[in-house]
Order: structure tokens, then sequence, then C-alpha cells
């Protein structure tokens, strides 16, 4: 979804789109190996205006998705709703460039080569950098036994059970071993 800013009409212009999950995965790195399954399909809702010498983008994206949690290797859901406001800038925004007074604001900019916005990416960028870091299912998760593979989170380790037993035969041989009085 291309839009040409000298196309844009006065009053500006309004896009809804919604994605699945093979849309989402185009633009996501090749080498990602992060897998985003979707719920249902993603809903972007969006209002291009065209302001003085920038354009700005606001409107919202919601995501109902099934990510796979680093330590247990389930999946969890990750919901993302949140209004979205971006201004694009004209230029490269390569430093040098003259210093303008948005970008001393809390605003979240962008800048764009002051002919065509690829909103797609825009959009795809947003819910890419809000995918979590550490993806995990809750902050509590005790992921798998490395020794016997177990999702700890749901069943007692053999490893600790095979574990816990040995120290005790090995109690009992030294206990064997001990002088008797
Ligand atoms: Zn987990
Ligand atoms: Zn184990």
């Amino acid at each position: 979804m291309r839009i040409r800013v000298d196309e844009l009409p006065e009053s500006g212009k309004t896009l809804v789109w919604s994605w699945d999950e093979r849309q989402l995965a185009r633009f996501q790195p090749e080498q990602d190996p992060v897998h985003i399954g979707l719920n249902r399909p993603i809903e972007v809702d969006l209002e291009v205006h065209r302001e003085a010498d920038h354009v700005r983008v606001a409107g919202s994206i919601r995501v109902a998705a099934r990510l796979v949690c680093d330590r247990c290797l389930e999946d969890y859901p990750w919901e993302l709703d949140q209004p979205f406001e971006t201004v694009l800038l004209p230029g490269s925004g390569q430093p040098g460039e003259d210093e303008r007074e948005l970008s001393e604001s809390e605003l979240d900019y962008e800048f764009f080569d002051g002919e065509v916005i690829d909103l797609e990416q825009l959009v795809a960028e947003e819910i890419l950098l809000a995918l979590p870091l550490q993806s995990l299912c809750s902050d509590e998760c005790r992921g798998l036994c490395p020794g016997c593979g177990a999702n700890r989170n749901r069943q007692a380790c053999r490893c600790a059970a095979a574990a816990g037993a040995e120290a005790f035969q090995n109690l009992a041989i030294i206990r064997k071993q001990l002088p008797e009085k």
C-alpha cells in the first residue's frame, strides 16, 4: 500500500486493511525464525494527512497473535492493540540534516523520500518492533529441563528425582563405611 504524497486529498485519506499470517510474514527478515501465528487477521485502520512540510499517519493496529516461548517452546497469546501515530518527514534522516523542532518532541517520526509513503512497511515495522525481545509465556516460566526435556511448568522433572535418589544412595554407602559404635 504505497501512496503518493502529491495525490493525498486536502481532507486526508483513510485506509483500512487486514493481514493474514502470510501477508505479515512478507515483512519479516528471511533469516528471522520468529513464527507469528495469528488468532485472527491483523486489523489496520489509518488516517493519512498532509501537513505543512510533513505527513502525519495515525490510527490503530490490532494484533491477536500466538508466539512461541523461548524457554518452554509452548505457544502463548500475545496482543497488540494500540493507537499509532507517526510523522513522516521528507529527507534521508542522515546526521547533519538541518535539525527540526519535531525531533525534539516525543513524537515518533521517520523519514521518507518526500514522494511515496509505504504504509504497509510502516505498519509492519510497528508490529515487529513491538514484539518482545525475550519471548516468554510468563516471567516465571521454568522452561524445559536440559536433562530430560520435561516442561517444568507442568511436570516434575525426572532428573531431579533421579539426582535425589542418587544422593540418597551415596548417603547410604557413606553410612555403611562409617565405623560402627
Ligand atoms: Zn514458557
Ligand atoms: Zn529433567
